[in-house]
């Protein structure tokens, strides 16, 4: 068995189509695949139910806010038509395209037009910052997405709106009614000191919320490790994934991160209960 718990497609930031990533998917050789689009499950619908040579778990990656960061919450194995979690995505893009908006706008200041119109010429539901990079690297006013993560799209930067995301509390309420398991995505990407991981970690533990991701693209062997015993000592699940948006982006591409290791295995998310009903 090999899983890659944590994937995009165009309906949010990626560039491919669901059904691409399932077809990478078999490629590269997985036996199960979760597609997690950014407040949106749009991609869940568009396959067919049965895939004969690979599981297709259904997914979300919900922004939120916890402690006035923003923290992104995965759910497998949800429900997406559950009435909650339809209510809470249907917000969410709401905040998205006003943000989307506002960014637009302060854009326009800046005398760069255009960015509205791109928008509505995307297959995007969730309208992300990585479209908004694009569009400034397409323009030529950045030179990459880096770059326009820094001097447009960042806390610093030019044209940055401050985004306003459900709790940490409301993601983990809504994966666990919509039937999910909760992990917290990524969690060495914040910059957060290990104190603040670890409340992190008991905050979402005592919401409700049941898994970790103690691998991902990129990650390195110290923060796999810390991970790892992270959820150990407070009995989380540890799932893994990509994070793939982009076939061209060869080092994420689908199933490209490193095996949990064996003391990680004691604890692997597909040990859980849901995996198996
Ligand atoms: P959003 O959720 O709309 O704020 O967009 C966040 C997305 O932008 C993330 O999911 C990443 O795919 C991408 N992203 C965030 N930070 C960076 C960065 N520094 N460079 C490139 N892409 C980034
Ligand atoms: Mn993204
Ligand atoms: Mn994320
Ligand atoms: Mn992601």
């Amino acid at each position: 068995m090999k899983a890659d718990l944590h994937s995009h497609s165009f309906f949010s930031d990626g560039k491919q189509t669901p059904e691409f990533l399932v077809q990478r998917a078999i490629e590269n050789g997985l036996s199960h695949l979760a597609i997690t689009d950014h407040d949106c499950t749009d991609a869940l619908a568009a396959l067919p139910a049965d895939q004969d040579r690979l599981v297709v778990i259904k997914g979300v990656e919900i922004s939120c806010q916890w402690n006035s960061m923003e923290v992104h919450i995965v759910g497998l194995f949800i429900s997406p038509q559950h009435a909650e979690m339809l209510d809470l995505l249907h917000v969410q893009q709401q905040q998205r395209k006003l943000r989307a908006q506002a960014m637009n706008d302060k854009l326009e200041l800046l005398g760069i037009h255009g960015l509205s119109a791109y928008f509505e010429s995307l297959p995007c539901i969730s309208y992300t910052r990585s479209h908004v990079a694009d569009f400034l690297v397409m323009q030529k006013i950045c030179k990459n997405r880096q770059k326009t993560f820094k001097s447009y799209l960042g806390k610093r930067g030019k044209i940055f709106v401050k985004s306003n995301w459900c709790s940490l509390t409301k993601a983990i309420s809504c994966i666990n009614a919509a039937g999910g398991i909760a992990v917290i995505a990524h969690p060495g990407r914040y910059s957060l000191s290990k104190r603040k991981l670890e409340q992190l970690a008991d905050d979402f533990k005592s919401c409700g919320g049941e898994a970790i991701e103690g691998s991902y693209s990129n990650i390195d062997p110290i923060m796999q490790k810390y991970l790892r015993d992270l959820a150990l000592s407070r009995s989380l699940y540890l799932s893994a994934g990509s994070d793939f948006h982009d076939a061209n982006a060869h080092w994420t591409d689908i199933g490209k991160f490193p095996a949990l290791d064996q003391q990680a295995q004691k604890n692997a998310i597909w040990l859980h209960p849901k995996w198996h009903s």
